[in-house]
């Protein structure tokens, strides 16, 4: 990932609750694989704003204290995910800013398309920027705007920006939630019945852990405003067709999540029942590469009538780095996550399913991995078209060059992962079965190349990826 404009994140509100930042915090942590790399949440009290963010995993940036101190019945939290280049201390979320009488915060999942330009014309017109995530233009624009109440600003803003977004906003005495006519990323809505609390998050599995029961989706280009008088809903975008990311089910989303009113894991196995319809294998076994592969291996082994195993088993405390041995033993990357369970595959055929290949390096180092243990033979299978271009919407995918199905057909990718065969699901087969075509619900630009809002000039954005690493 080499562009500032992609983030893959997590949010969540909670309004109207005694606890709300405990609850923020809880929410966080049911979403931290949306982002890994810093978390803040930001409470608000009588007329101010209090905040807390920091790099890191939310288990290791909050501890009792601190949540202590963030009072207050509403709070907003954010999980940021972004690579090494961007981990500056000054782009981790909520942004904070000076607003009124006691401030603004705003949390962001996703990117916007022309954040560059917009920035540009404000910088030129003597705006200064305090940090280089695009949410900023928002604020930025917001202040610029004319609107007497808050939501009207938000409005004003986002009629402004091109892109994917979904978001909330926190002022002394308001929970603002907005989510992109488009509806590229997801936002849910829930409710704590016996306190009457309102909660926005991108995933239910949030809602799930702090006892919140799931109302609906926050709908593509819905602004909602949460106050002391309630939840009103505003609807002020021109529709547009809807083309919610595909990549959430595949990959991103947590299983046991409601997405775009669909349980993820279902839709996972879904995809492995029809990857065997349309890819079937000579085989002995089904394994899947964990965790991301399960439910989908699950599905396959289910239609092809073969026995579903754990060839590989994960390790769950993998940190980000590890030290390696100085004689290189290997594929030790790779080995320290995932081991080959000799027992189960020795003398097998052994089918490996997992949801993606995006440089073909994991996948290369897991068929060599399951030889090794004694695999006879290994038929890698794929619950997603093939990848071959980058998301300008919110998911970290790398450069198009760097996708090894961008420049290689099917065969050379087999031939680069050593697989005896390999097989994809198609994408007229991902989008039947999800009973939605083109254009008709879903951005599948990743696997089409097709990219239903326009980006402008993503060349630019690397620019300012090379700019930052410098100041770094
Ligand atoms: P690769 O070696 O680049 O082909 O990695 C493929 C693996 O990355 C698969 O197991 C996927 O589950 C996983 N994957 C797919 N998309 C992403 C993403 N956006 N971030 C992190 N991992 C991903």
């Amino acid at each position: 990932m080499q562009d500032r404009f992609r983030e893959e994140c997590g949010i969540v509100g909670v309004f109207g609750h005694p606890e709300a930042a405990n609850l923020v915090y809880l929410s966080l942590y049911a979403l931290q694989h949306r982002g890994q790399e810093s978390a803040g949440i930001v409470s608000a009290k009588d007329d101010i704003l209090i905040s807390h963010r920091a790099l890191g995993l939310v288990a290791d940036i909050f501890n009792e204290d601190i949540i202590r101190r963030l009072e207050g019945s509403a709070a907003i939290g954010h999980n940021r995910y972004s690579t090494s280049g961007q981990t500056l201390l000054k782009n981790t979320q909520p942004f904070v800013v000076e607003y009124g009488r006691g401030g603004l915060a705003v949390a962001h999942n996703g990117n916007l398309v022309n954040a560059v330009e917009l920035r540009e014309q404000l910088e030129g017109q003597g705006s200064i920027f305090q940090s280089n995530v695009d949410t900023e233009v928002i604020v930025h624009l917001m202040a610029a705007s004319k609107g007497e109440r808050t939501v009207d600003r938000v409005v004003a803003a986002l009629s402004q920006v091109r892109g994917a977004y979904s978001l909330v906003f926190l002022t002394p005495h308001e929970l603002i939630a907005a989510r992109d006519p488009y509806g590229f990323r997801p936002l849910v809505l829930g409710r704590i019945q016996d306190k009457d609390s309102v909660v926005v998050a991108s995933e239910t599995c949030a809602l799930d852990l702090i006892g919140a029961t799931y109302e609906r989706e926050v709908e593509p280009g819905e602004v909602l405003r949460v106050s002391a008088s309630g939840v009103e809903s505003f609807r002020p975008f021109p529709t547009a067709p809807r083309t919610s990311c595909i990549f959430e089910y595949i990959y991103f989303a947590r299983p046991d999540s409601r997405v775009y009113d669909r349980n993820v894991y279902e839709v996972r196995k879904d995809l492995g029942r029809q990857l065997a319809r349309e890819q079937p294998a000579e085989a002995d076994i089904v394994i899947p590469v964990p965790d991301s592969g399960v439910p989908a291996a699950l599905g396959f082994a289910e239609q092809a009538r073969l026995p579903f195993e754990m060839g590989l088993i994960r390790n769950h405390y993998v940190g980000r780095t590890f030290i390696e041995p100085r004689d290189a033993i290997r594929h030790f990357g790779v080995k320290v996550k995932l081991n080959a369970q000799a027992d189960v595959l020795r003398g097998k055929r052994v089918v490996v399913v997992d949801d993606s290949i995006v440089r073909g390096t994991t996948s290369k180092k897991i068929v060599q991995m399951l030889r090794h243990a004694g695999a006879a033979e290994v038929h890698m299978r794929i619950s997603s078209p093939p990848t071959i271009s980058s998301c300008y919407y919110g998911v970290d995918t790398p450069t198009s060059a760097e996708l090894i199905a961008s420049e290689n057909s099917t065969e050379g990718i087999r031939e680069f992962i050593t697989a005896d065969s390999l097989g994809y699901l198609s994408v007229r087969g991902t989008y039947n079965f999800l009973k939605n075509g083109e254009g008709n619900g879903f951005c599948a630009a990743c696997f089409t190349g097709r990219y239903p809002v326009p980006v402008s000039d993503p060349g630019r954005t690397h620019q300012l990826v090379l700019f930052e690493a410098k100041e770094r």
